[in-house]
Order: C-alpha cells, then structure tokens, then sequence
C-alpha cells in the first residue's frame, strides 16, 4: 500500500486518498487500467504502456483525463512522495462519477485518474527467476475483449487464487484446450527445435507491452518466434516455458500442473530473455 496516493487531480495520504461510492469504476468496473515498472527512476516500456493506456480508453470511449507529459510527471511526484526509486506504478482511469444507470453518464463528465506506487523488488523477482515457478492450468471463462486493459478483473481473480491455493504461482488460462495467456501475464513456450512459440494477439488475449519487447529481444538474439496458438498438452511437453509481464519480466516456468517441464530447471532460452530484457528496458 503506498503511503501517498494521487486521486481526482491531488495527492493525498494513501488512508484519505478516496473516490465516490457511484464512480463506475465501482459500481460497473467501467474503467481501465496500467502498471509499469520504474527501475532506478528509468520508466521501463512506457511508450508502450502510455499507448495501450490510450488504446483501452478509447475502445471504451472514455475521455483520456492527462496527456503525456502530465502523466509522467505526476509519477515522478509520486514516486518522489512515496521515496522510491524502483517500484510499480498502478494507474486507472475511470469514467467518472454519475448517478447509477448503465448507460453513460452525461457529456462532460469528468474521468476519476487514481495512482498508486509501491516498492519493486528487483532482486526477489530475479531470485524467484532462478528457481523457477510453477503454474496450475484454469478455465479461461474471461469475456470477449480481454484486450482491453480493463478493471473487470473477476475471473483472472479466480483464476490466480485457484492457482495459489494449489500451490502455483501463476494460472494458465486454457479455453478449448488452446492455451491464451495467465492470469496476469502472457504465455510462452520453447519447442524442441528451440522456437518462442505464444498466442497471437487478437481478441482473445492483453497484448502485453513486455511480450513485444521479448519479441524483440528474440530477434536481436536470432531466436525465431512464431505467434500461433499453442495447446495446454503442448505446453506440458514443451522444451520450456515461460510468462511475462511488467512485474515479472521474464519468468521461468518449470511444472505444469503435476507435470515437470524439461528437466524442472529454469530454461537457458528464458534466462536468456530475462537478461537481455532487463539490459534493454532497466539498465540506466
Ligand atoms: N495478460 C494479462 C491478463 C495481464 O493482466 C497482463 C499484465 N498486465 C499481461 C498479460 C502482461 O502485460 P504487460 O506485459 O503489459 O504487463
């Protein structure tokens, strides 16, 4: 929990930071949403975080509260705040604050944008990737547009606490036995032959911003990636796997389910990626 919060245009101490009980947000969870990493101050991927922020909002035609500049600002203030340096920076945006009705709220209603900062550990994250993670497949009964970031988060919720309690790190979101992504990261498998295989971007899964940029790190390191879907049966047969996300980078996964992955070692391919997207997005 950050101990400074900004909200509806101020920054307050996080146990006053507060919105209205008829934001959408909380009433119909019409409202979107961004976290990025901050490493040493340097802002990892925020091009591609500002862009999908941008993106999500206009998909549900939802006003953008802050430009560019403004928002990054505003972070910097609240990082200052909150005295972190390396942390994660939840933004959201909501459509604001209206009497309860489904339909929209009058023209000229104003956004609610909230931010919070917490503290990221870089050195558990990475002592984490050495050992590895493992992953309980799920159900993935998410709606039809889960690539809009939005804050109607129920099923990933059920999906990831399904998965902690039997005893895994992450959820494997499986629909028609296709594998799409987690429950709050994308899905990655290497085959035999050494290929990052992941499911293509679409409807069906977020286009995470740090799966572009591992796709770009594949390619500087001449690793061929193909974006097609992947089954769960795959997965468990597969030469590794991974997830990422802006919270994890590149994360090692070494079971699935009761089945071992390889040799039930983090994969060189995934540590690999993991260094190379550190160098390209973390290092100062
Ligand atoms: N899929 C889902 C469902 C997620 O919640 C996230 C994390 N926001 C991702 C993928 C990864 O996206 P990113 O790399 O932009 O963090």
């Amino acid at each position: 929990m950050s101990r400074y919060a900004y909200v509806n245009g101020q920054f307050k101490q996080a146990r006053n930071a507060v919105t209205h009980i008829e934001d959408r947000g909380y009433q119909f969870a019409d409202g979107i949403y961004e976290v990025c990493t901050i490493v040493n101050g340097r802002y990892c991927d925020f091009d591609g975080h500002f862009a999908r922020m941008q993106r999500s909002l206009r998909e549900l035609r939802i006003s953008p509260p802050i430009g560019r500049a403004a928002l990054e600002l505003k972070i910097r203030e609240l990082l200052k705040r909150n005295k972190l340096r390396t942390a994660l920076v939840y933004i959201q945006v909501t459509r604001g604050v209206a009497p309860r009705n489904h339909l929209f709220p009058i023209s000229g209603t104003p956004p609610v944008l909230v931010m919070t900062a917490r503290r990221f550990n870089l050195e558990e994250s990475d002592a984490k990737a050495r050992k590895g993670v493992k992953l309980a497949s799920q159900d993935d009964i998410r709606w039809g547009r889960v690539d809009i970031k939005t804050v109607g988060l129920l099923p990933n919720v059920l999906a990831k606490q399904a998965a902690a309690e039997a005893g895994a790190a992450e959820a494997l979101l499986v629909r028609d036995r296709v594998v799409t992504e987690c429950s709050a990261s994308n899905a990655w498998i290497v085959d035999k032959a050494g290929t990052l295989i992941t499911h293509p971007k679409g409807n069906s899964i977020l286009g995470g911003i740090t799966r572009e940029t591992t796709i770009a790190c594949a390619a500087e390191l001449h690793i061929k990636v193909e974006e097609r879907a992947f089954t769960l049966e795959e997965a468990k047969a597969a030469g590794e796997a991974f997830y990422t996300s802006a919270t994890s980078f590149v994360m090692p996964v070494i079971k699935i389910d009761d089945v071992t992955i390889a040799d039930g070692q983090p994969g060189p391919v995934a540590m690999r990626l993991r260094e190379a997207y550190k160098a390209k997005v973390c290092s100062a």
